[in-house]
């Protein structure tokens, strides 16, 4: 049509949820980190125009497969089960669990989260690893729909545990000394993940994105990027 850019393609609408520091966070109306700053260089780079928009986590979900969302870049796990239903990018980012506590807790494996009341994102891969160690219905088990409302809800005392990502659970005690949380990292219960941008199943723009990707990584902007937000 007459209104699409010159590339013949429209502008993306890309969702994430903007809780989730220092991959994405609110400043002010603008999502900043390192998911932001890293989804700005490969769609520069694959020559595509897009807009970063804050859905949540759910809608980003059901958006992304309903093609309402042409994308999502929220520190997304490529997981079997997604693959189902979406296509992703090409990995950038390594990730695993791990499990927050108030510091001083006798907690000291994933195994000791059993019985106790563990606070973890709906529908994340935190909350599968949760529920493997709990139970899957557990009324031990209480789900909330951002991760920064797991901190809070451990903060004030609902939940006794939180399991999340490794980077965003250690930028939130960096940042929050005063919340007295330790971290549990377990390597035989929690495995190793990778964050890929999350496309619509055969989206047209998967290569382009893939091929964006190898050259930040090649060409030093993937570091540079990540020097500014996990090195500074
Ligand atoms: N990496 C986790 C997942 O994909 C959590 C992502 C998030 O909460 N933004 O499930």
């Amino acid at each position: 049509n007459e209104e699409s850019s010159g590339s013949g393609e429209g502008k993306l609408t890309i969702g994430t949820e903007a809780t989730f520091a220092p991959f994405e966070l609110m400043e002010g109306d603008k999502i900043v980190g390192f998911d932001a700053d890293l989804l700005d260089a490969i769609m520069k780079e694959a020559g595509l125009d897009y807009e970063y928009k804050n859905t949540g986590w759910d809608p980003m979900l059901v958006g992304v497969e309903d093609e309402t969302l042409q994308a999502g870049m929220a520190g997304i796990t490529i997981t079997d089960e997604r693959k189902e239903s979406y296509d992703f990018s090409a990995p950038y980012f390594e990730a695993t669990q791990v499990i927050a506590v108030p510091e001083g807790s006798d907690i000291q494996s994933a195994e000791d989260l059993s019985g106790l009341k563990v606070g973890v994102q709906n529908g994340t891969t935190g909350d599968e690893a949760a529920q493997k160690l709990v139970g899957k219905n557990s009324s031990d088990l209480s789900k909330y729909d951002s991760s920064a409302a797991t901190m809070m809800a451990l903060q004030n005392g609902d939940v006794e545990a939180v399991v999340t990502d490794i980077a965003v659970a250690q930028h939130y005690v960096k940042n929050n000394p005063d919340a007295n949380l330790t971290l549990i990292e377990d390597e035989d219960n929690f495995e190793k993940e990778y964050y890929g941008v999350l496309l619509p199943k055969d989206s047209e723009h998967k290569e382009k994105i893939d091929e964006a990707i190898q050259t930040i990584m090649e060409n030093g902007t993937y570091e540079e990027i990540y020097q500014e937000w996990f090195e500074g």
